[in-house]
């Protein structure tokens, strides 16, 4: 969502504050950090509390310490040079990501985020972070964002952003003893679920089990429902009945890695709320929360399509059936109101003809769907593993900023004026690399230069997106390694090299004696694909779209080639009219061409051979 207001309104309404001048990481090895803090150190002083077990909890008792809070996350996993196609890769698009995510901050202010930036102004500007430091203010969509951008790419560039935020939240967490809801809170108990995934470490359970207790405590129990009642003891309307989805989600990804039961039924609770009695969904899942706007109430994509994917999320780590369906049935719609072509899903849902001023793409929307499509194949419901590959290849990457020069040439013309007080002017150009565009059009990443520069919600789900679609697309169950996307990868299975879109070709370079199936992408025809091993071709047999390989040993060199087209598109995207050349699902040119930032400046795809760059993987 784009109203930092109501995030910072939440944070100050739900909560007190336990803790001052407590944010100094004594312990760090990393200084690499970009924007400079003027501020002088200050002593970590805070002792060392006792975590009160849960009645469920084991013996273990947690005693967080000084080792506790300072931990620097670990990056020693396996690196190594090789050479791949020069084709999408996530450790390109993470290492993006680590560049706004740490750089776009407040070093005086404890890293806070810079949730706005201007670009029609000279210098461009960076807004509403907090100008000295809130004990009580935290972006949780950025720290788990960083870890999860961390996980992918083994960089450790700026890590001393993140562990500030580490250090921060995890002392106040342990004496403040809350809840965790809402957008911030929700996403920094689903960074402890993956954190505790990584590292293991008891002491992130046990205070997940507290969080729980007190989300228990401070909620209502109605039937088979349960919500948090307003002061008025009254069902939550509006702005709270929306960040319930992200309370669920934390709670979701904390029994997805915990199993801890009470965390099951609790989600469960929140998500017949959200999906029978909050009003937010008609029985077949279509979007009915709007919000007010000065053209009257609009229909929010995000909000909605959050709170939906928060169903689904749950629905699949739970295998409940019920739920996936709903969500799925609100996937359906919420896809027939965009370009699932490309992946452009409008801010506002377009049920009010002549009333905006244009259908702009807001990030958080694609990451929305992207995340849906991945949840319910993940829950059974369907295979939706091209929707995934038609909105990562295009509007998600794109989205993305790879570079900020157009910035510059911008503001060429523009006379220079004083920032702000509260704001930067420093180096804006390159510090916003890297981030997600909040009001995207199909070709260019603002369709209004007058909107915000950046919007850090969609900096943060953009990333987050990108790290699931990049853990699940390829797994290994019972012996078998089944890869789902055809994306440059490296992992501990095996290495996916990927041609496409310059050739219909895959190379999977395994590092585990296994069964291997890889998913023809829908424009590919079985009777047109080949296998070959170790330059021997070898008869594939298919499940579905999955090719099948059959047995293969550590070592070996599976390739599955196929034919790929270009095709030209004439389309609506938004309220404007398109053409479109696609190669496979990639677009590969779009008229008319964008100016600002413009997409799809790709003609190198449409050669037929993929060229080879050298780089260093880093597996985790
Ligand atoms: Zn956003």
């Amino acid at each position: 969502m784009k109203i930092s207001l109501s995030r910072r309104d939440f944070l100050k309404i739900s909560y007190i504050s336990f803790l001052a001048g407590l944010t100094a990481c004594r312990n760090l090895t990393i200084t690499e950090e970009v924007p400079v803090t003027t501020a002088t150190p200050k002593p970590t002083v805070t002792p060392s509390p006792t975590v009160t077990p849960s009645p469920t909890a084991t013996a273990f008792q947690c005693s967080p310490n000084d080792e506790f809070y300072n931990r620097l996350l670990t990056l020693n996993g396996e690196r190594y040079v090789t050479q791949v196609p020069d084709t999408l890769d996530f450790q390109k698009h993470a290492e993006l990501s680590l560049n706004a995510l740490t750089r776009c901050t407040n070093p005086d202010a404890d890293y806070s985020v810079y949730f706005y930036g201007k670009v029609n102004r000279n210098p461009p500007i960076l807004t509403d972070a907090d100008v000295v430091p809130n004990p009580t203010s935290f972006n949780g969509k950025f720290s788990e964002a960083a870890l999860m951008m961390r996980q992918i790419s083994g960089s450790d560039f700026n890590q001393q952003v993140d562990q500030t935020w580490r250090v921060k939240f995890l002392r106040w967490l342990v004496q403040a003893n809350p809840s965790l809801t809402g957008p911030d809170l929700g996403r920094l108990f689903a960074w402890m679920a993956l954190l505790y995934k990584i590292e293991g470490d008891e002491c992130y359970r046990q205070l997940g089990e507290k969080v729980i207790g007190q989300i228990l405590l401070q909620s209502r129990l109605q039937d088979d429902y349960r919500y948090f009642p307003t002061e008025n003891g009254a069902e939550p309307t509006d702005w709270e009945m929306v960040s319930h989805g992200w309370t669920l989600q934390g709670i979701a990804h904390f029994y997805e890695v915990t199993g801890f039961s009470p965390a099951e039924s609790l989600g469960k609770e929140f998500a017949r709320y959200l999906k029978d009695h909050s009003g937010m969904f008609d029985a077949n899942g279509r979007f009915l929360y709007r919000h007010q706007r000065e053209f009257g109430e609009v229909l929010h994509f995000h909000h909605n399509g959050n709170t939906l994917l928060s169903i689904a999320e749950l629905a699949a780590i739970t295998g409940d059936q019920e739920l996936a369906g709903f969500a799925r049935q609100g996937y359906e719609y919420a896809r027939s109101v965009g370009s699932p072509l490309v992946g452009f899903f409008p801010e506002y849902v377009p049920d009010y003809p002549g009333q905006l001023p244009y259908a702009d793409c807001e990030t958080c929307c694609v990451a929305d769907m992207v995340l849906l499509a991945l949840y319910l194949t993940k829950a059974g419901q369907s295979d939706y593993w091209d929707d995934v590959d038609r909105y990562v290849r295009n509007q998600l990457v794109e989205n993305q900023m790879a570079h900020g020069t157009w910035i510059d040439e911008y503001l060429a013309n523009l006379p220079v004026s004083p920032v702000p007080e509260g704001a930067t002017g420093d180096k804006v150009p390159e510090r916003v690399i890297g981030s997600f565009s909040g009001w995207a059009s199909a070709n260019e990443y603002l369709i209004d230069m007058n909107q915000p520069l950046v919007s850090a919600c969609c900096t943060g789900n953009g990333s987050r997106a990108l790290y699931y679609v990049w853990q699940n697309m390829l797994n290994l169950d019972q012996g078998r390694l089944t890869v789902n996307l055809l994306f440059n990868r490296a992992s501990r299975w095996a290495d996916v090299n990927s041609f496409i879109p310059y050739e219909g070709r895959v190379d999977v370079h395994l590092k585990t004696e296994c069964e291997l199936e890889i998913r023809l992408p829908e424009w590919g025809a079985p009777e047109e694909a080949s296998g070959v091993v170790n330059n021997t071709p070898v008869e594939l047999s298919y499940s579905g779209r999955y090719a099948r390989f059959g047995r293969l040993q550590r070592g070996d060199i599976a390739t599955l080639t196929f034919p790929i087209i270009e095709r030209t598109v004439d389309t609506q995207i938004g309220d404007r009219s398109y053409r479109l050349v696609i190669k496979g699902n990639d677009v590969v040119d779009i008229r008319p061409a964008g100016i600002w930032c413009p997409y799809y400046q790709r003609s190198h795809y449409r050669q037929p051979i993929a060229p080879l760059i050298e780089l260093q993987r880093y597996v985790g």
